[in-house]
């Protein structure tokens, strides 16, 4: 979408680009052809766009024979693409959702997770909203997925693909899926211009990933774990999750280890324990 349309589409409505909901639109029409592309996005693939905006990515989506799910928090955007996508809405290819992707207790959108459970492994393919990117990322693991190729702050994707500094997300995206990093983007491709660099964060699944219910448990621990990263992790461990705290030690981990310093295989194995232990205890 040319930048002047998104202007006087916005202005039409009385719309103004919102800081809060992270709308930085994308404005470079060769850039966003090639999206779907680099994505993989094949005619048929189910793919879940985050933030639709105004639909600039939407319908190069669309053009690519994807069968879309856009889910737009805001109000006014949300009815531009009613309007705007009416065909595609009305004969099936896209359909959208107003609303908050993300809902309580680590789901996505009622709506979101109905349309993910029924059919096959969908893409996830989004320019995301930097308010949203870590608790979204954080819902992805232990889901049928069939890739994702998101567009982030350059540091986000960095810190998500392990890449600066440690956290419980790159441990869990790591275990779950090959991830890397993909092209990276100047803000003169966004308007309003962002100030920091965006770039692509790719997911692709993993076989061995973890189970979902390994996935559950693998993210209590490491939420416990990673809470207080100054003190040492076992004694903090070892209240809630035994069979972990004595995993980790029986696999060399010392007790004044830091969460950072247990690799990713460990932290599945010590999750593994606790589900072993707890399906054998009365
Ligand atoms: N896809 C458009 C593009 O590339 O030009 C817009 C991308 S803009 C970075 C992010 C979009 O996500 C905005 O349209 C914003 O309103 C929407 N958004 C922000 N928070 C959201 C949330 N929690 N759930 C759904 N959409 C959200």
């Amino acid at each position: 979408m040319k930048i002047s349309e998104l202007k006087a589409g916005l202005e039409q409505r009385g719309l103004v680009p919102r800081n809060r909901f992270g709308q930085n639109f994308l404005i470079d029409p060769a850039l966003l052809k090639s999206i779907p592309k680099d994505a993989g996005v094949q005619t048929g693939d189910r793919v879940l766009e985050v933030g639709p905006g105004a639909g600039a990515l939407t319908e190069e989506l669309l053009a690519a024979g994807a069968l879309v799910l856009g889910v737009e928090i805001d109000v006014g955007l949300h009815a531009w693409l009613q309007e705007r996508f009416h065909h595609e809405i009305s004969e099936g290819s896209l359909r959208l959702v107003e609303g908050d992707v993300l809902a309580k207790t680590e789901r996505l959108h009622p709506e979101v997770e109905a349309w993910w459970n029924s059919g096959p492994p969908p893409r996830v393919v989004s320019n995301l909203p930097y308010v949203i990117s870590g608790p979204f990322l954080g819902r992805l693991p232990g889901r049928p997925l069939l890739g994702a190729h998101i567009l982030l702050q350059k540091e986000m994707a960095e810190k998500a693909a392990g890449r600066g500094g440690a956290g419980s997300l790159p441990v869990r995206l790591g275990l779950s899926f090959e991830v890397s990093l993909g092209r990276g983007l100047p803000p003169e491709v966004f308007w309003p211009r962002p100030k920091v660099d965006s770039i692509f964060l790719n997911l692709h699944p993993l076989e061995e990933a973890p189970s979902p219910a390994e996935e559950k448990v693998l993210r209590e621990l490491l939420r416990l774990g990673f809470a207080q990263k100054r003190k040492c992790l076992l004694p903090r461990l070892s209240a809630d999750f035994p069979a972990a705290s004595e995993a980790l030690t029986n696999s060399g981990v010392l007790e004044t280890a830091r969460p950072e310093e247990v690799p990713a295989s460990l932290w599945l194995k010590a999750a593994r324990e606790v589900i072993i232990q707890d399906s054998s205890s009365p």
